[in-house]
């Protein structure tokens, strides 16, 4: 059984239609991008996979055997495990960096291990604890999506859907940012990722897909895409 399995997914926004059917499944364990250009779809399939927006009738959407369209957006964070960091940062601007991560395990009673994990994120990002009484909002843009992504991993983490994690980061921080997401998923953490960096996403994810238009592509080992002469054209600059 794949960790998660998503068939014949569609969505629109009114009678825009944004997802034509896509079909692919996610293995547990293992790091999965979707890569494509702006308007694709990327960041619809992560929303619909957590319910923020709704999948058409017919659409299969499974997580470890359960229908995930059953849950709403709460559980399916708390009751399956899978937690979304959305683009562009959005983490609580006017609450502290502590009080950020606090409020992302509102769901959860295991306050020891809440302490642990916060503990980790501050290994992770050393940054973030130097700054932990700081307003969220005052962080810089790369802080802030060192600690979406804090946010995420103490929310749930069976599977982590993140929706571009590089986007506005200068080319050492996102090196930083990718290494800590690798250390993550050594954790055991699944990792969907989509961005339109591709050449980053395809040197780190171990599978990858294609979506254009609102319909996979291709699919394949993530080196046989980088070595794709479409995808190398289309997405890679080459
Ligand atoms: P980007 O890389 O630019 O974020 P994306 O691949 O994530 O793009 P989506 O955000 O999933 O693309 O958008 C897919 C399509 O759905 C686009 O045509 C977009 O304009 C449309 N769309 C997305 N959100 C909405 C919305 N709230 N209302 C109407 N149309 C939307």
């Amino acid at each position: 059984m794949h960790q998660l399995t998503i068939k014949n997914l569609r969505v629109s926004y009114g009678n825009i239609k944004a997802l034509h059917g896509i079909d692919f499944s996610v293995e547990a364990g293992e790091i999965l991008t979707i890569i494509g250009a702006n308007g694709a779809g990327k960041s619809t399939t992560l929303r619909a996979i957590s319910r923020m927006v709704p999948a058409e009738p017919g659409s299969v959407l499974e997580f470890e055997g359960e229908n995930i369209l059953k849950y709403n957006t709460d559980k399916v964070v708390s009751k399956l495990g899978i937690s979304h960091v959305p683009e562009g940062r959005r983490v609580f601007g006017n609450l502290t960096v502590t009080e950020n991560l606090t409020l992302a395990c509102f769901a959860r009673k295991d306050t020891e291990q809440i302490k642990k994990d916060r503990r980790w994120v501050f290994d992770l990002f050393p940054r973030l604890e130097e700054r932990k009484d700081q307003l969220a909002g005052t962080l810089s843009g790369g802080e802030q999506q060192m600690l979406a992504v804090g946010r995420g991993y103490m929310s749930a983490r069976k599977i982590m859907l993140l929706d571009e994690p590089s986007m506005g980061l200068a080319p050492l921080l996102m090196l930083e940012m990718f290494e800590a997401l690798k250390e993550i998923n050594n954790l055991g953490t699944t990792i969907l990722l989509v961005e339109q960096n591709a050449r980053l996403a395809l040197k780190f994810a171990q599978r990858g897909y294609v979506i254009e238009n609102g319909s996979l592509v291709l699919e394949g080992p993530a080196d046989e895409l980088l070595n794709n002469p479409d995808v190398k054209k289309a997405y890679l600059g080459a």
